[in-house]
Order: structure tokens, then C-alpha cells, then sequence
């Protein structure tokens, strides 16, 4: 069997994993759905059965030459259009050519370029209205962050949208299997509300000074960049203890600080 190790490629057996997929993606007639690395094209094949238009892009060479002749005729019709190419390097800007409205994120992703996908679509201008990926479970349990400590990643995250652990994709659903097992993870009602009030450039400053030193309290470690008085005047204020760590503290909150610090 084909496969290429350096672009993360382990390709979905699992038909309950691709129904799952599908149903967090919610895929309706009138969809744009953006599909990272369709491999096969098992996933592109069902989103193609209920979005209105697929736009796959897959950087592989070999792949998507036979993704190419797999769905000559659904390319042919326009239903799918196929890019050769890297996630990475793509514009979401152009999905506004087909519909200047939204659209949905949908992948078995590499796992290596997670975060960059992330980064990328979640503050992108064009940003999707949803995104539904397969990651490292360990990534998604640290992303929702249930009962546990928050960390860069889940403040990154939910400061766009709201994540939700959707279910566990055991390594043997994959071939081959990866080392360790998986999770569709997915993100919904994704805009830019939450930076009304403020940048997001000053707020991810804030963020990362405020995770600076994992041993320090988060005014210690605000107190980088902003004068110690101010700090404990905005703490007073929002009614948050000065002893706090960064990892207790909620995206609302964050929220607040940034009203405050970030202007
Ligand atoms: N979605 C398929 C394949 C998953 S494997 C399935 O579920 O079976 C990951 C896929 O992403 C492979 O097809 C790989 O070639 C592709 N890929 C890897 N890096 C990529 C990149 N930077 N941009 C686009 N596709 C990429």
C-alpha cells in the first residue's frame, strides 16, 4: 500500500469515525466545505453526499492524481473541486469566490501541522463558521480543557469558538495505525467577537506573558510588560485573587484583563 510517512498519512477505516465526522460537520445542500488532505478521498466521498460544494486540497502528488481520476466526474460538474497543493500555503480568501458567506473546516489532518491548521483558519479573515478535525486524543483533551488546568492552547481556541471532545478514534481505525489514539474534535460558532474591545495581536502578547513562567502567579508574570499597580488594580476591579495562575483563569476573564491591559 502507498504511503508516504513524511505527510502523516494515515487513512480512516473506521465507517462509525467517518458518520461521526460527517455529523459534526453538518454538511447542508447550500455548504462550501473545505476538506485538508482527502487522501483516498473516503471523507470527500460522503461530504460530497450532502455539501454543495467540496473544495479538497491535498499536497501529495501521487494522491491526487488518482483523487483526480476517482472523481472525474464530480470535478467535471464543478461539485468538487480538487487543489493540488499545501494547507498551509492556501487562501481561504478564495472560497469567497464560490459563496461570500462561510463555510466548513473538515479533516484528517497530519498530525504535525495541527496546531498550524488551527492557528491558521481559526484567525484567518475568512474564517469557517466550523471546524471538524481529527487530532492526537491527548491535543483534543488539552484543547477543551473539561475540569482541567487551561493552557495557550484551549485560551487560543475557545477565545474563537467553542470546542467539543467528540468522541475517541482508537489507533487500529487507521492504516496504518499511528502510535498513539485519536479524537474528532470539533469547533463551532467560530467569529472574532470576543476582540471587540481590543487587537488580536495585543491579546495574544497578554496571553503569552501571562503563561510566561509556569511556577510564577499571573501577576508576576504580567508584570513584564504592565506596572505592578495596575495589575493589582485590575485584578481588585474583576474580583480576580492576586495569587491566581494563569492556567485557573477563564476565557471570560481573559476577556476582562484584555478590556483593561490591552489598550
Ligand atoms: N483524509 C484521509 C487521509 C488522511 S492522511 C483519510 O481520512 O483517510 C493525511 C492526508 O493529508 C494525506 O492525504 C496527506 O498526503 C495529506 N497532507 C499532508 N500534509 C498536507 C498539507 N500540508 N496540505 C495538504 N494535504 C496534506
Amino acid at each position: 500500500m502507498y504511503v508516504k510517512k513524511s505527510l502523516g498519512q494515515h487513512f480512516l477505516r473506521s465507517e462509525r469515525a467517518l458518520t461521526t465526522i460527517r455529523d459534526g460537520a453538518d454538511p447542508k445542500g447550500d455548504d462550501i466545505v473545505l476538506e485538508i488532505g482527502p487522501g483516498e478521498g473516503v471523507l470527500t466521498k460522503i461530504l460530497l453526499a450532502f455539501a454543495g460544494k467540496v473544495v479538497a486540497v491535498e499536497k501529495d502528488d501521487q494522491l491526487f492524481e488518482s483523487l483526480k481520476q476517482k472523481f472525474s466526474n464530480e470535478i467535471e460538474s464543478k461539485k468538487l473541486d480538487l487543489v493540488h497543493g499545501d494547507i498551509l500555503e492556501f487562501d481561504p480568501n478564495l472560497l469567497k469566490f464560490y459563496r461570500d458567506f462561510t463555510y466548513k473546516l473538515v479533516a484528517n489532518i497530519p498530525y504535525n501541522i495541527t496546531g498550524a491548521i488551527l492557528e491558521k483558519f481559526l484567525s484567518a479573515d475568512y474564517q469557517p463558521e466550523r471546524i471538524v478535525l481529527l487530532v492526537q486524543k491527548e491535543v483534543a483533551e488539552r484543547v477543551v480543557a473539561k475540569g482541567a488546568k487551561e493552557s495557550i492552547l484551549s485560551i487560543s481556541v475557545k477565545v474563537y469558538g467553542k470546542p467539543k471532545y467528540i468522541e475517541t478514534v482508537k489507533a487500529g481505525s487507521f492504516v496504518p495505525a499511528p502510535k498513539v489514539d485519536s479524537a474528532i474534535l470539533l469547533i463551532e460558532g467560530i467569529s472574532k467577537d470576543f476582540f471587540a474591545k481590543f487587537s488580536e495581536v495585543a491579546f495574544f502578547k497578554l496571553l503569552r506573558t501571562g503563561f510566561g513562567s509556569k511556577r510564577k502567579k499571573l501577576s508576576s508574570n504580567l508584570a513584564k510588560i504592565y506596572p505592578k499597580l495596575e495589575i493589582l488594580n485590575t485584578f481588585e476591579l474583576l474580583g480576580l485573587n492576586e495569587n491566581s495562575r494563569a492556567e485557573d483563569v477563564s476565557p471570560e476573564t481573559w476577556q476582562k484583563l484584555a478590556e483593561k491591559l490591552c489598550v
